[in-house]
């Protein structure tokens, strides 16, 4: 199966997961594993029930949630972090997308950044009016992929934002060009640069 095929799977089951916070998140594990039924003992004492079973009141009156499982309690458990996410998110992008510019040093196309990212094997290439293989090196990196769901603005967001921290630069033929390590990237970050 073709890398981002399974990937956009992935993404859609681990979606319903979190759309459906009243299902049993040990039978949601099962299910995923293909294993049977998980056993009667699962979720049946205060010890070993799923926050789910206990948020859908499936506990006995007389149980209360153990101290830890109340700590990590929330009743909005996506809204944490929100924010710090998304950063950290962009911060993985740019690092993903300069490792990429430095296996193309000689220059790439947003696109094609892109095409890399989502793991596409090959990419319409407008100038020869066909399909082309992606470059073997782009095919090989363990980056290839690393982002199926990206959607292609961010390409450019991430794009600016190296060319801000003098990581990279475009070309007057609109590719894009890495300036500096990626070690250096992050150093830069760091200090805030
Ligand atoms: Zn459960």
């Amino acid at each position: 199966m073709r890398r981002n095929t399974r990937a956009g799977e992935e993404l859609s089951r681990l979606k319903a997961y979190f759309e459906s916070p009243d299902v049993c998140a040990q039978h949601v594990m099962a299910d995923y594993f293909g294993s049977d039924e998980p056993p009667q003992s699962c979720c049946s004492t205060a010890g070993s029930r799923c926050s789910a079973c206990w948020d859908a009141g499936r506990a006995p009156e007389s149980e209360r949630r153990p101290e830890v499982a109340r700590a990590f309690h929330s009743p909005r458990p996506r809204d944490g972090g929100a924010h710090v996410d998304s950063a950290q998110r962009a911060q993985r992008v740019d690092r993903q997308v300069h490792r990429l510019l430095q296996l193309q040093p000689r220059g790439m196309h947003p696109r094609r950044v892109w095409h890399a990212l989502r793991g596409d094997e090959s990419a319409f290439l407008p100038g020869v009016g066909r399909m082309v293989a992606l470059p073997r090196a782009l095919r090989d990196s363990r980056h290839f992929g690393g982002r199926a769901d990206l959607v292609f603005p961010e390409v450019g967001r991430s794009l600016a934002r190296l060319a801000q921290l003098g990581a990279a630069q475009e070309l007057p033929d609109g590719t894009w060009q890495p300036l500096r390590p990626a070690g250096a990237t992050a150093e830069a970050r760091r200090n805030g640069a």
